[in-house]
């Protein structure tokens, strides 16, 4: 399934104790049941309205209908919630152990499975924030506070309950929290998203792989764009061809087509007799 060239590649990519990364987007979770922001499931009804993720996901709504945009993180909380971690996730944990302070996971996904599957919340980067955690509203610190106990289930038809939005407030000052995501209207920071860190171990790392993700966003961007710059080599897996994916092959990579469950065991497998050279 591999291409005949990829561990050569890799173990010059490693050379030197060069780090690996694994930068992972919202398509390694397909699999554990999560849907990807595009198609039916991410649009989400307001009354006469359907907004989508990039209006929904905002300061801007939260600030003018705070309720629904509680209601659709809720819902989506609910699904992850339900979700387990799939052979994809396991995979990478087994790479961070083989792999030790050279592993970094880079993950855009709230959805707390990388945690669930085993992955070690030092060697991971959340830079999109998660779902597990909500910070203040009104911004009185900077402090992220675990989701609070009792919160219902919701689906997509449930009203945002009394109870349930006395539960969501800042422990600070009693305003009305916030989930801790990174909306589509703000931008990266190091305090909350490791926006500097994630940097940093891109300029250092010798092989990205780079897992379901559409490209579209800035930080993936950067991160793919530095290793390429620092000579480091990309490997991307994906279901369909993408930005990544020829940006890689372009530059001396490889981009793996197939579903992420059945591509990473068999990438990890290959590049895991890798760890102890370099
Ligand atoms: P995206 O929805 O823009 O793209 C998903 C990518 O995954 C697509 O390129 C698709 O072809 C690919 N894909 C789908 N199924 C796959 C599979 N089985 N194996 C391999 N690849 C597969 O996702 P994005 O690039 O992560 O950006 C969307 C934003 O929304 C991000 O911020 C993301 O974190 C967030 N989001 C997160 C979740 C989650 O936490 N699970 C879910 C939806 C969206
Ligand atoms: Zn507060």
């Amino acid at each position: 399934m591999l291409p005949d060239t990829l561990i050569s590649v890799a173990t010059r990519a490693l050379a030197g104790g060069r780090g690996i990364t694994v930068l992972t987007g919202a398509g390694i979770s397909a699999e554990s049941g999560i849907p990807t922001f595009r198609g039916p499931e991410g649009y989400w009804q307001v009354g006469s309205r359907n907004y989508k993720p990039e209006d929904i996901g905002t300061l801007a709504m939260f600030r003018r209908e705070p309720d629904e945009v509680w209601r659709w993180y809720l819902f989506r909380r609910t699904v992850c919630g339900k979700a387990r971690p799939n052979r994809a996730h396991l995979a990478l944990v087994a790479l961070e152990q083989a792999f030790g302070d050279r592993f970094t996971l880079v993950t855009q996904n709230v959805d707390g499975l990388h945690e669930r599957a085993g992955s070690g919340p030092g060697r991971t980067l959340h830079v999109h924030g998660s779902l597990d955690y909500m910070r203040c509203g009104e911004d009185c610190t900077p402090e992220i506070h675990a989701f609070p106990e009792g919160v219902g289930a919701y689906r997509r038809e449930t009203e945002l309950a009394d109870a349930d939005r006395a539960l969501l407030v800042c422990p600070r000052c009693g305003a009305l929290a916030r989930p801790h995501v990174l909306w589509f209207d703000e931008s990266y920071d190091e305090a909350h998203y490791r926006f500097d860190t994630a940097l940093r171990v891109a300029a250092g790392t010798g092989l990205l792989i780079t897992v379901g993700t559409s490209g579209a966003t800035n930080l993936p961007n950067h991160v793919l764009n530095l290793v390429i710059r620092s000579g480091g080599k990309v490997i991307d897996v994906n279901v369909e061809p993408n930005l990544f994916g020829r940006m890689a092959t372009v530059n001396g990579g490889f981009s793996l087509l197939g579903r992420s469950g059945e591509v990473l065991p068999a990438l990890v497998d290959a590049l895991v007799p890798l760890a102890g050279h370099g």
